[in-house]
């Protein structure tokens, strides 16, 4: 058979414990058997990043700026036990938050529907996508205890001098008080990526504050979208037949419950964080996760939703079987390459990509699959196979489809 071929390389970013192990198994079983594969190679893992004092990390999402497509294996990000376990120089700051940092983007995370793992939301019928603005608000807030009677004031002293001044509470007894920012510039970077990503995958995105409580904070927001919507997509966005769709918090998660899925829900960094998980779980597993990081400068970031399973690598490490399941992995390499392939005009890569994806599925359906899924299956007996027993039961099946 021949190899598919590509032009331009994709930049690979390896990673950490049981996940960098199933990326050499994906590797070597599912894409360099059918593709001459091209990469630059960068080396996440900690140890590198630690002799490299964390430049490898920065230098691959360079790349990512130079080439456009990234594929990303789960990486540690250091706390105080990592930095005894792997006598580190110091406690690095997350590789995501890095490389976020220099991409400028917004988090796209979707659940790999499959017959057999089903939803506890029995009306959702297709993927509900959350799009999660990764800058600001709670997550970079300032915040005092109060410890008795007194003013609390926000005051915002201008370089040119100019003073804006409230009162938040006139305390009596002892409370907390709470601080916190975003930027006009990141909202809109948010709000581009949003509607890029709509229109790239032909979805309706909807998106949902409280502007209604918070009539500055939250409605800059609103504004801002709105903006964003009315000056660059409201025209692509009619010529695609999506909408946007701008409601209340509370609303939009009421409508999420009894819609049928289907969209993209934009999310403020908090929000998307509670309902990120809260769609996970009730789709299934974190493991049947897709993720892709979407830069409004153009260029894609693909990797797995969950961390390095770092149980199951130290079960591996003492020769033990494990059994991972690589479904998030092998659709950031397939995301990664379909992309690559629509970018470059290489129809035969696409094909492939999607045809790793349905390999994926149909070997779940037919009830081969991990221990993570076999426990929440609906299918009757299904076939419990290891990290590497569950790799090649999908190459049997992509072999067949590729045929
Ligand atoms: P984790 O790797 O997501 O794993 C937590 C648990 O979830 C596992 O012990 C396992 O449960 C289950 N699980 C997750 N992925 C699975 C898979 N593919 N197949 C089967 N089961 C899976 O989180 P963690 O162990 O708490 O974190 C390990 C490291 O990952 C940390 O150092 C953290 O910094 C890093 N992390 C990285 C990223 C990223 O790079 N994107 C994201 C999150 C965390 P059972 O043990 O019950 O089988
Ligand atoms: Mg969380």
């Amino acid at each position: 058979m021949n190899k598919i071929q590509m032009n331009v390389p994709l930049v690979e970013m390896d990673g950490d414990e049981m996940t960098r192990i199933l990326w050499t198994m994906i590797k070597d079983e599912l894409i360099l058997p059918f593709v001459d594969l091209k990469t630059e190679y960068y080396d996440l893992g900690l140890k590198y990043r630690d002799e490299t004092d964390d430049q490898v990390t920065v230098d691959s999402a360079n790349a990512t700026l130079k080439y456009g497509v990234a594929v990303k294996c789960a990486t540690i990000t250091p706390n105080p036990a990592r930095v005894e376990e792997y006598d580190l120089k110091k406690m690095y700051k997350s590789p995501n938050g890095t490389i976020r940092a220099i991409l400028d983007g917004t988090v796209f995370r979707a659940p790999i529907l499959v017959k057999g793992i089903e939803p506890c939301v029995s009306n959702w019928k297709k993927p509900i996508t959350i799009a999660r603005h990764a800058y600001g608000d709670v997550y970079k807030n300032s915040e005092i205890r109060v410890p008795g009677a007194g003013k609390a004031e926000l005051v915002f002293t201008g370089d040119d001098g100019q003073e804006i001044r409230q009162t938040i509470m006139e305390f009596k007894a002892p409370g907390v008080i709470q601080g916190m920012h975003n930027l006009d510039s990141s909202i809109r970077s948010f709000a581009e990526s949003c509607m890029q990503f709509a229109l790239d995958s032909k979805q309706d995105l909807w998106f949902a504050t409280k502007d209604t409580i918070s009539k500055t904070y939250d409605r800059d927001f609103k504004e801002i979208f709105e903006q964003v919507y009315e000056e660059s997509y409201k025209d692509k966005f009619e010529e695609a037949g999506i909408t946007y769709f701008y409601t209340l918090i509370d609303d939009a998660v009421a409508r999420v419950m009894k819609s049928e899925g289907g969209f993209i829900w934009a999310c403020k960094n908090y929000d998307g964080d509670v309902f990120s998980d809260m769609l996970s779980s009730a789709f299934g597993s974190l493991a049947m996760m897709t993720s892709v990081l979407v830069s409004p400068k153009g260029v894609y970031e693909y990797e797995a939703a969950h961390g390095t399973v770092q149980k199951h690598y130290y079960k591996h490490l003492k020769g033990e079987q494990t059994s991972t399941n690589s479904v998030a992995t092998i659709f950031a390499w397939s995301g990664a390459l379909r992309k690559r392939g629509e970018l470059d005009g290489i129809d035969a890569l696409v094909d492939y990509a999607n045809k790793l994806e349905e390999a994926c599925i149909e070997t779940i359906e037919k009830g081969e699959m991990t221990g993570d899924l076999a426990r929440i299956t609906t299918l009757e007996n299904p076939t419990v196979l290891s990290s590497e027993g569950f790799i090649k039961a999908i190459r049997k099946t992509l072999e067949e489809k590729l045929a």
